[in-house]
């Protein structure tokens, strides 16, 4: 994949840039909560600002519905971003404000939030051609949002002409690390993954599968996994319906070779909120009144050891219900188990990579994706729409 880079751009000097940034930071009492979707924004931001003459930064933020919502107003993120940067950010409440196209040179805009115009998820022609129209540069650096066919990175960067559109440099980043995950990876490639559903899941599974030399299979997943083999899983968050999913997956691996890991022994619980029981049991003998909330101490030592032994890893899903703190111990060792080992690692998904925050190991990383079903759909290898309209 040959992706336009910031150095492609031509006619730079003097030109007005729209710039498509993942600025989607959990936002509380008017205040960024946490800024390092900001922090990651900050070396093309600082680039482009270097040489254009007007820089319009935007994103979306939340879960906006098509029209306003102050909940979900950027107007907090322009004050963090003024304080990251050192420099005057102009706020522009509206994406296709007439203003915009007036903007002097030497400014920094940050629009309000794309997903107020329900034109940015549906792709809009109308809505893609207003929101480019006063800009002779486009440039995308929303990795978390390329696997989305909105306008701010579909529509609006098809507007714009070879040498007039690149990827920022985090985008460069994520792309060059999953690259490695799906291009030739150094074996042994292992692949940790959990989570909550397999249904989630079930493309990067089949996928991954191709590729690895080892699946381990964690978190709620791995219960259905579990149950497909035969096993009572007691009260355990399972999908019936992903069954035959599960069995797929296991004899696809059978066929090529790959050993699919599940955990030989669970931690299981009588209730999240208020437990009373806490127990570590073999994997086949659930009792029917509690569930599977973590691998149990051999799982974890077996998935570190194996995590350990790789050349490449990727890990998407927590091994438990890591929020809740006793229960956060397989996550963890796999978390270390990633810090430690000589392989490549990248890690993708809300909530994994939170994990790898708690457990204070992220500088350990290669690479800690900041999209998790982009990351995973580019697993897949299934061409990621943004990525696709920046191409041309
Ligand atoms: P990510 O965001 O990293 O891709 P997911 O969103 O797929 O991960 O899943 C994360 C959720 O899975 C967590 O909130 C965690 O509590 C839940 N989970 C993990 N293991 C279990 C389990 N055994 N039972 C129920 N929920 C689980
Ligand atoms: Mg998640």
């Amino acid at each position: 994949m040959t992706l336009p880079s910031l150095t492609d751009l031509t006619d730079l000097d003097g030109g007005r840039v729209l710039l498509r940034l993942d600025l989607n930071v959990p936002v509380s009492d008017g205040r960024v909560q946490d800024a390092t979707r900001i922090e990651a924004a900050l070396p093309t931001l600082r680039w482009v600002l270097d040489r254009a003459a007007v820089v319009a930064a935007c994103s979306h933020l939340g879960k906006a519905k098509g029209a306003p919502d102050p909940a979900y107003s950027l107007a907090p993120v322009a004050e963090a971003l003024e304080r990251a940067l050192g420099r005057k950010v102009r706020f522009v409440p509206d994406c296709l404000d007439d203003s915009i196209a007036a903007a002097e040179p030497g400014t920094l805009l940050l629009l309000e939030n794309l997903r107020f115009h329900p034109g940015e998820k549906a792709n809009d022609d109308d809505f893609a051609r207003r929101l480019a129209e006063p800009f002779s540069h486009y440039v995308n650096d929303a990795f978390g949002t390329a696997h989305r066919s909105h306008a701010s990175v579909v529509g609006a960067a098809e507007l714009f002409a070879d040498g007039r559109k690149a990827a920022g440099l985090l985008m460069e980043r994520e792309v060059a690390a999953l690259s490695r995950m799906v291009v030739d990876p150094e074996q042994p490639y292992v692949a940790v993954v959990g989570g909550a559903k397999v249904s989630t899941k079930t493309a990067p599974l089949e996928a991954l599968v191709e590729r690895v030399a080892t699946l381990l299979i964690g978190g709620g997943m791995a219960n259905t996994f579990l149950l497909a083999q035969g096993h009572e899983v007691g009260r355990s968050l399972v999908e019936p319906e992903m069954l035959d999913t599960a069995l797929e997956v296991v004899r696809r691996a059978g066929e090529r070779g790959v050993t699919v890991a599940l955990p030989t022994d669970v931690v299981v619980t009588d209730s999240l909120d208020d437990p009373q029981v806490i127990e570590v049991v073999a994997a086949h003998a659930v009792p029917s009144d509690l569930m599977i909330v973590d691998l149990g101490p051999d799982s974890r030592q077996r998935y570190a050891n194996a995590i350990l032994g790789a050349k490449t890893v990727f890990w998407n899903g927590p091994m438990g219900v890591f929020e809740v703190d006793p229960f956060d111990a397989g996550t963890l060792a796999v978390a270390r188990a990633m810090a430690d080992t000589e392989a490549f690692t990248v890690v993708g998904g809300g909530e994994s990579v939170m994990a790898i925050k708690r457990a204070g190991v992220a500088d350990a990383i290669d690479h800690v994706s900041t999209g998790g079903g982009a990351s995973l759909q580019f697993l897949t290898g299934e061409p990621l729409p943004a990525l696709v309209a920046l191409e041309d």
